[in-house]
């Protein structure tokens, strides 16, 4: 059945963005960095501007009506991401910092709890920094040990040493559904049902695919599932983790204080019920509210229209980029989203002078390790340059793009 027409205006979609309109020096400013943070349209930043306008209060304790509506937003706020990741109810949303504090949520309150010595996790390659050193952490705490998925040349875990590696010592496996260095989109779901048949539970960092395809937690049969506000169009200094009930009820709290209790006693305290258990102190309220306004923004557009226009994109700066002499992708998995990492090898130009040139051309890309420092070890690399793109970018971004690594390449010849 032909498809039908990709409903994507990207002009449309830049209007929203009132960043994107920005000059930088003389030039207009190209984003291509939209895994570290992607920008915020219009719906988000109003949204968080109305709340500390006209609704800012402190949640959950007060009678007044302006609490109370502050609490109905924050709440809301956490049913809407239920709903955009399937989740079974809100209660098992738990709002965050980011990815990195909903990690180390796990590792610190499940991993501590539960790992004894000789068991293990099981991480992969592709790890950014926060789905490693949490575990590393937890390891030391409890004497349990760490093991690692390999990838092959193109940037894929190697699954058949997934399956080897797997056992009835593995308490954890926690991997990425995208590399955020690389862009590999990882079989999630295929290594959930492994990890699980081995008897192990999972934590997917869907950082960077949150943004980018439809999040169904119940489909994958995710433990755990981790993301950050600010690589979906939302703010900083908000984030998720999903767990499922019966793994977050069992588990500790992780940090203690107001709003996490049930009573308090200087003999001991007992602990409120999901959510709030885990939520200790006051939350950032008009982080969730910023984070609910971009998930309405994102279904607006319509999920299943984004991978498809991002990916008609990077194909289109993968080509370029190939024709550029002497640059070296990095990372050619079969699945990818839409990131560009390379090296300039012939001439040699290092990431950092790219990054520079780039930065002097209004075209914003993102240089060093990506917190990947175990992955660049494996490419054999310092660092790359990387590209990330989202559904505000267009083809004349990809052309100033290219037509300036090309010049950045014939001057260092
Ligand atoms: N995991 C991945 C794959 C990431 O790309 C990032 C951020 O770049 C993180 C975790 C950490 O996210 P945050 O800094 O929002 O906690």
């Amino acid at each position: 059945m032909p498809r039908p027409p990709m409903p994507i205006d990207s002009n449309a979609i830049r209007e929203q963005f009132p960043i994107l309109s920005q000059t930088v020096g003389a030039c207009p400013l190209v984003f291509l960095d939209s895994a570290a943070s992607t920008q915020q349209p219009t719906a988000v930043i109003d949204a968080v501007a109305g709340y500390h306008r006209s609704q800012h209060a402190n949640i959950h304790r007060a009678v007044y009506q302006l609490s109370q509506g502050a609490t109905r937003d924050y709440e809301e706020a956490r049913a809407t991401v239920a709903r955009f990741i399937n989740a079974a109810e809100p209660a098992e949303c738990l709002f965050t910092r980011g990815t990195t504090e909903s990690i180390n949520l796990v590792a610190a309150a499940w991993g501590r709890a539960t790992l004894q010595p000789g068991d293990e996790i099981i991480l992969s390659t592709l790890e950014h920094h926060s789905n490693i050193v949490p575990w590393q952490l937890a390891a030391q705490a409890t004497g349990a040990r760490i093991k690692v998925i390999p990838i092959n040349d193109a940037g894929e875990l190697d699954l058949d040493a997934y399956r080897r590696l797997l056992s009835s010592r593995t308490r954890l496996v926690a991997v990425n559904h995208v590399s955020n260095a690389l862009g590999t989109i990882n079989p999630v779901r295929e290594i959930i049902v492994e990890a699980h048949a081995a008897g192990a539970l999972t934590l997917i960092d869907g950082a960077q695919w949150v943004a980018h395809g439809r999040t169904d937690v119940q489909a994958l049969d995710a433990d755990f599932y981790a993301f950050s506000g600010h690589k979906l169009f939302g703010p900083t200094g908000i984030g998720v983790l999903y767990g499922k009930r019966h793994l977050l009820e069992a588990m500790p709290p992780y940090q203690g204080g107001g709003d996490m209790i049930e009573q308090v006693r200087f003999e001991g305290s007992t602990y409120a019920g999901l959510p709030n258990r885990f939520e200790a102190g006051t939350p950032n309220i008009a982080g969730a509210v910023g984070l609910g306004a971009a998930i309405r923004w994102i279904e607006a557009i319509g999920l299943e229209w984004i991978g498809p226009y991002e990916q008609g994109l990077l194909a289109h700066a993968s080509e370029r980029l190939r024709a550029i002499p002497g640059l070296v992708l990095k990372g050619t998995a079969a699945r990818k989203s839409a990131v560009l990492s390379f090296v300039l090898t012939d001439p040699p130009v290092s990431t950092l002078d790219v990054g520079t040139q780039l930065d002097l051309r209004g075209i914003c890309i993102r240089t060093g390790h990506h917190c990947c420092q175990p992955l660049m070890e494996r490419l054999g690399v310092a660092a790359t340059a990387r590209a990330s793109l989202a559904l505000y970018n267009n083809r004349d971004d990809i052309e100033r793009f290219a037509d300036a690594l090309s010049e950045i390449v014939e001057r260092a010849q």
